[in-house]
């Protein structure tokens, strides 16, 4: 896969939690610029480490170039980026992604909902987060089998939130 460049969108400088900016999930950077195109971040070359290294799962090259986050409101990061019972399930799954909503209910549309079932159809498990927060789970997508090992794996680590939200899961 080809990496590819951001062009207009900017859902991350919004979505991500920056620590060394202590901008929360979900909070817009103070310095990502007003404007719709253009300049962007106002301190590029200065920006944080997170920043210099996020690639969400688009722009490493996934998908087709009408799914860019902005486009389908949904960020898709490898879980081996986010948390520690995540990263314990991509030990187990390599292809697991986090879907971050980028606007609320933006997965309930038809369009974006059916790329995360393309995507659990090639065996990639799909948690989704509510509005850039890691510990809001919503909606799971992956094969039942992928679901349930994942599940399983929930019980023998101690990670009860998302153990429940695997339960729960009515997988597609
Ligand atoms: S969400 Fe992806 S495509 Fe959009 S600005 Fe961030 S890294 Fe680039
Ligand atoms: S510092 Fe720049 S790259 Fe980092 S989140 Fe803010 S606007 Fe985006």
């Amino acid at each position: 896969m080809n990496p590819r460049t951001c062009g207009d969108c900017r859902e991350c400088c919004t979505v991500l939690g920056i620590a060394e900016l202590k901008k929360p999930p979900g909070a817009r950077c103070q310095h990502l610029s007003r404007a719709l195109t253009g300049a962007g971040c106002s301190r590029y070359p200065t920006r944080p480490k997170a920043c210099q290294e996020y690639l969400c799962v688009w722009r490493a090259g996934s998908g087709d170039d009408d799914t860019r986050p902005d486009k389908v409101g949904v960020m898709l990061t490898h879980a081996d980026n986010t948390s520690e019972a995540c990263r314990g399930i991509n030990n187990l799954l390599p292809y697991s992604y986090i879907a971050h909503e980028c606007w609320a209910g933006a997965v309930a549309v038809p369009e974006t909902r059916d790329l995360l079932i393309d995507y659990a159809s090639l065996g990639v498990l799909v948690l989704v987060i509510k509005w850039g927060w890691w510990d809001e789970l919503g909606r799971v997508f992956g094969p039942k089998d992928v679901v349930h090992a994942a599940d399983r794996w929930c019980q023998d680590n101690n990670h009860p939130n998302l153990m429940g939200i695997l339960q729960r899961a009515d997988p597609d």
